[in-house]
C-alpha cells in the first residue's frame, strides 16, 4: 500500500493542478483543481492513481458484456454462448440445457 502520502490535500480549499502519473499506462496526467475540489466535497481521501483514460477504460470495461463464444449445445443442437474458450473435448451446453443439467443433477 502507498497511500500514506496523501493525507494532507483535504483541507486545503486552494487547489492547484497537480500533475500525477497514472499507475496503469505511465503517462503524466492533470489532477485539475475542479476534480480536487470534488475529491475533497466527497471526502476522497486519496489521489487517483490512474489517469482518466485509463480509470474510464476500467469503468467500461467492467460494465461491458463479457466476450462471449459461441458453441454448438452437445444435447439440443442449439447455439451455446459461453464465456470461455470451448475446448474440443468438453462438451458445451446451452444456458437451457446446462439449467436442466445442473438441476437433473441435485
Ligand atoms: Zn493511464
Ligand atoms: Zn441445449
Amino acid at each position: 500500500m502507498f497511500e500514506e502520502e496523501n493525507n494532507n490535500a483535504v483541507n486545503d480549499t486552494q487547489f492547484v493542478d497537480e500533475t500525477l502519473v497514472c499507475k496503469d499506462c505511465g503517462k503524466e496526467f492533470v489532477f485539475t483543481a475542479g476534480e480536487q475540489a470534488f475529491y475533497a466535497e466527497k471526502g476522497f481521501l486519496n489521489k487517483p492513481k490512474a489517469c482518466k483514460a485509463c480509470r474510464d477504460a476500467k469503468k467500461n470495461a467492467s460494465r461491458a458484456p463479457r466476450e462471449y463464444f459461441t458453441a454448438v449445445c452437445a444435447d439440443c443442437g442449439g447455439e451455446a454462448r459461453i464465456t470461455f474458450q470451448p475446448s474440443p473435448d468438453r462438451p458445451v451446453y446451452c444456458s437451457a440445457c446446462f439449467e436442466k443439467r445442473k438441476n437433473a443433477q441435485e
